[in-house]
């Protein structure tokens, strides 16, 4: 039987690295979306080109009947998971504090914090010792964001960012006995379709010289890191929040 990865997000940009990188490395690998099933089922059909096991399935990581739904899918298709990437998440179009709505905070704050704590949630159920499982590893996507505000572009996403750093640090004392490491990749300014949905497709163009390596980064780039923080060779390796951007 091979390991379970659980990709939330996994259509495209980094989660959908994160599920290629994965299944090259040995998972059989549960590709999540919300909206775009070709795009996810073109992620599985590369993976079984190359020889990977991978299924797509559909959930909005915010709703807790459709996570609850998602992990039991996972458990009867592949079998409980061994390993989760809280990898959704999502911004709204760049404003300032002072225009920002109550749909649009808990719009953000439900995907990027309610749904990295329910997929948690179901996957410690599955893993913890104490519940009979056999360990596992957690990596939640936060951002960089998290530390440095994102004034004037999204500062409610940045602070839903800061929210996954606390869920990494206290969520990993709490299980850490109980043979699950969690742990947290913060990306810098990475190429993918995020920022088109913040309204600046040509983002990372605009602010790479602010990089200390003066680039932006590449999908793969982020999931080799989170595939070290997954695996056994970071086997004391939790709470720990990595970044990934180029230089702090
Ligand atoms: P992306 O290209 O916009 O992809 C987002 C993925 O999340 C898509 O597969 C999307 O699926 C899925 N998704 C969105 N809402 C969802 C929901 N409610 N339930 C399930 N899936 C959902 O984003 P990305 O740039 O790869 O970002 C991945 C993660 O890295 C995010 O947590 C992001 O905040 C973080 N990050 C990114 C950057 C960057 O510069 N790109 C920097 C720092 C942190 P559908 O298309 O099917 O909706």
């Amino acid at each position: 039987m091979l390991p379970v990865l659980m990709v939330t997000g996994a259509s495209r940009g980094i989660g959908a690295a994160v599920a290629r990188l994965g299944a090259a490395a040995g998972y059989a690998v549960c590709v999540n979306y919300r909206r775009d099933r070709t795009a996810a089922e073109r992620v599985v059909a590369d993976i079984a080109r190359a020889g990977g096991r991978a299924v797509a399935l559909q959930a909005d990581v915010s709703v807790e009947a459709e996570v609850v739904a998602l992990f039991q899918a996972v458990d009867a298709t592949l079998g409980p998971v061994d390993a989760l990437v809280n990898n959704a998440g999502i911004l709204a179009p760049q404003a300032r504090v002072e225009a920002m709505d109550a749909a649009r905070l808990e719009r953000i704050l439900a995907v990027n914090v309610t749904g990295s704590f329910l997929c948690a949630r179901e996957a410690v159920r599955r893993m913890s010792t104490r519940h009979g499982g056999r360990g596992g590893a957690i990596v939640n996507l936060s951002s960089r964001a998290a530390r440095l505000g994102a004034a004037g572009e999204y500062v409610d996403y940045a602070a839903a960012k800061a929210a996954v750093d606390t869920l990494t640090v206290g969520l990993a004392r709490e299980v850490a006995a109980e043979g699950i490491r969690v742990n947290a990749v913060s990306p810098g300014v990475i190429y993918t379709d995020i920022h088109a949905s913040g309204g600046e497709p040509g983002r990372v163009e605009r602010v790479k010289e602010s990089v200390p390596m003066k680039r932006g980064g590449q999908p793969e780039e982020v999931a080799r890191a989170v595939l070290w923080l997954l695996s056994k060779e970071a086997s004391y390796t939790t709470g720990t929040i990595l970044d990934v951007s180029g230089g702090r």
